[in-house]
Order: structure tokens, then sequence, then C-alpha cells
């Protein structure tokens, strides 16, 4: 027995997470064990981020020669795992140039920064506006979640960040209405992840891309939840086929190490030129070996049609239990993030889904208080996934 338990996080631990009764001990691919040896299946990832499942032995391999080999040297030095790993996302995407930090928040820190930055070298300070989406989600420092459109994690902290906008997602008639001379930036989520999995109609990011140029604004594509793979595709904007200036990465380029990126193109990188942005661990030799494998395999063209069978079987086994229980009033998203709407009769009960699930051993999230999430593992196996099916049959049942 271990001295500690989920008491124990309520003692010590700053109360700002609500985790879980059951604390998970060891995973393997899609199977997760807590404390008491329960097996789980993971329709979560770590939300979106072991998107090569728990402990992937080509990837546990990297990271145990790399930590015999060396961790860190700070940006005083470069590494060779890093300008690996550059070149790869260079090679792989519209970029020309990259930067690394360490999470999603700080990838959309830097984006936001840079775009204010570039269009003060090149249109002068009052440039400066931003441009956002209600419910949109771009993390948690104080510049993201004043980008971020709730103000549930934004108010309260003092003053903001200003001359950030925020109107409607997919409604284009409301950017061109605010989208200006002084407007330097407009950042959207391919597809918004954390408020129910909502697509962008490809008009409008087309549209929005247009809007951009006419206005001398960077088009930042928040890819933090939909890159690398998540989608199907490396990244969204691949397969909506609008190319955007800036974009930030983070989760899953590490499947779980901490690593962040933003990528842009060689003009606008110019204006972070040398001490104007920075951090301590951002582009490390352990991160960047870990992701440069990780980006290797995610990018593998058979691995991507996988994907694709995957998610199709996914979405089939989803519409054939709501059409036994009717549940949902919508299952919708992209590769292997899914959402799944509860109807009028499920209103705000998300959360109990997800507690009700983990009884019957299975792990998955909500994506507002409406809204289901699943984001398995991209290399989930058919057997785990029949077994997760089984599990949340069981739990839907139970609900109904
Ligand atoms: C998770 C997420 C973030 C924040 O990433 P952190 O690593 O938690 O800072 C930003 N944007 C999107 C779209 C996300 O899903």
């Amino acid at each position: 027995m271990s001295a500690y338990n989920r008491q124990t996080f309520d003692e010590v631990m700053i109360q700002n997470y609500a985790p879980a009764e059951f604390i998970p001990v060891k995973g393997k691919g899609s199977r997760v064990w807590d404390q008491q040896g329960r097996e789980y299946i993971d329709f979560t990832s770590g939300i979106a981020v072991n998107a090569l499942g728990h402990c992937p032995d080509e990837i546990v391999a990297v990271l145990k020669e790399q930590g015999e080999t060396l961790w860190h040297s700070s940006n005083w030095f470069t590494s060779e795992p890093t300008l690996q790993l550059a070149t790869k996302l260079v090679q792989k995407t519209f970029a020309d140039r990259v930067m690394f930090v360490n999470s999603g928040a700080e990838a959309n820190e830097a984006a936001l920064k840079l775009a204010r930055r570039y269009a003060v070298d090149h249109f002068g300070t009052q440039k400066s506006k931003i441009i956002a989406f209600k419910q949109s989600f771009h993390g948690r420092t104080l510049f993201t979640v004043s980008v971020g459109g709730q103000a549930k994690y934004s108010d309260g902290f003092g003053p903001k960040p200003a001359d950030i906008i925020h109107v409607p997602f997919n409604d284009l008639e409301a950017v061109k209405a605010v989208i200006d001379d002084h407007t330097c930036a407009v950042i959207v989520e391919p597809i918004q992840g954390e408020s129910g999995v909502k697509p962008a109609d490809p008009a409008f990011l087309q549209g929005l891309r247009q809007l951009c140029d006419e206005n001398n604004a960077s088009l930042i594509f928040d890819e933090v939840q939909t890159g690398l793979s998540r989608t199907g595709y490396l990244y969204a904007y691949m397969k909506y086929g609008v190319v955007p200036d800036i974009l930030t990465s983070a989760k899953a380029l590490g499947n779980g190490f901490p690593i962040g990126a933003m990528l842009t193109t060689n003009e606008i990188a110019k204006s972070f030129s040398v001490g104007v942005h920075g951090t301590t661990f951002g582009g490390n030799p352990l991160a960047c070996a870990v992701a440069s494998k990780v980006v290797d395999v995610l990018s593998d063209e058979k691995f991507l049609e996988k994907i694709h069978r995957t998610s199709e079987l996914f979405m089939q086994k989803l519409a054939e239990l709501n059409q036994a229980l009717n549940l949902f009033s919508e299952i919708r998203g992209e590769g292997l993030l899914i959402g799944a709407e509860l109807n009028a009769n499920y209103q705000g009960k998300a959360s109990e889904f997800v507690k009700s699930a983990a009884k019957n051993g299975l792990m998955i999230l909500v994506a507002g208080p409406d809204v289901l999430r699943f984001a398995p593992a991209l290399n989930i196996s058919d057997e785990e996934l029949q077994e997760g099916f089984l599990r949340l049959e069981k739990t839907l049942r139970e609900m109904v």
C-alpha cells in the first residue's frame, strides 16, 4: 500500500483541480492501472497528449538513450536533437522557422507576442488589435486567457492585456465588422477543442485568410489540440487547405513529455531577433529527442491512413449506441478528436458520465458541460477499442 492516496491530494495540493477518485500508477498502450490494480481503457490519452499511447517502446527507448546523453544545456547553446526536430517540422509544414517552448500556453504566448512585435516593427504601435473567438481556449497565462473567449478563465486577475476583441466562431461577417488596419492578428482553433469539439467551416477559415491578407494581419492557427495527426492530418490546416502565418503546437508533440512549438515564416520570424523572447527549458535536448521520434511516427503516411479507419469505426460505434439509447443530439469531430453532444434530457450532465465511466473501467473527457469528448490514442488497437466500447455501452445504459 502506498502512503499516498486521493485524500493526500486534498491535504497538500492547491485545489485548482478536482481529479478522479482513482490514481493511475501504470499505463501501457491504451490501458491504465490504478493503485488497486484495477484496469481502465483510456479514451482520453491525457487530453490528446499520449497520441502513441502510454509508454510506447520506441519512444521510451529514445527517452532512455537521450536521458543518458544530455538533458539540458540552456539556449546559450543549441543541441543536435533541437536542430533535428526543427528541421523535421520545417520540412513537413508551411513553416520556415521554429521556436520551442514547454506548453501550449507558452506557444500561444509566443505567437501573440510575435504577431504584435511584427506589426509594431512594420506598421507602428497602433496596430495591436487581436481578434479572437468566443468560447475559444488558448491556455492559462494572463495573455492567453485574455485572448481566449471564456471570461470565467480571465476574470478576477486584475487588468487584462488590452486591445483584444472576441466575436462568434464560424461567423465571418462578425470578423469583417471588426477587422481593420489596426488589427495585428486573428487567432483561431481549426476545431474548438475545450469548448465542445466544434470544427470550423472551411469557408470560414478561407475567409479569415483573405481578411488577414487584406488587412496585413497575421493568421494564427492554434493547433495545440488538433496538431500532430489528431485529425488524421499532421496538422489540421492541411485538411482545410488554408495556410496560417503562425502555428502553435504542443500537447502530443512529446507524447507526454512537455514541449511546445511555434512555427512561422522567415519574414515574420525576423521580428524575434536576439533577446526579444526566450525560455529556459524550451528546446532542451531531452524533450526534442523524444518529440523528434514522435513526429517521425505520427507523420508516417500509413499511420495517418489507419487513423481515418479508426475514426470511422469510432464514429460508427457511437452512432450505433446513440440509435439504441438516444443520448446525443450530435456526434462530430475529425479523426480521433470526437465530441458527442448530450441532448436536452441530459444537459449539464457530461461530468456525471465521466464519473460513471470510471466506475466501469473507462476514461473519457468532457468538453464543456454538455459534450462528451473522446480523444483516444491514435494507435489504439481494435481490441482496446472494442473493449472500451463495451464499457462505454455499459456506462451509457446505466445513465439512461
Ligand atoms: C490544451 C490547449 C492549450 C493549452 O495548452 P497547455 O499545454 O495546457 O498550456 C492551448 N490551446 C488549445 C487549443 C488547447 O487545446
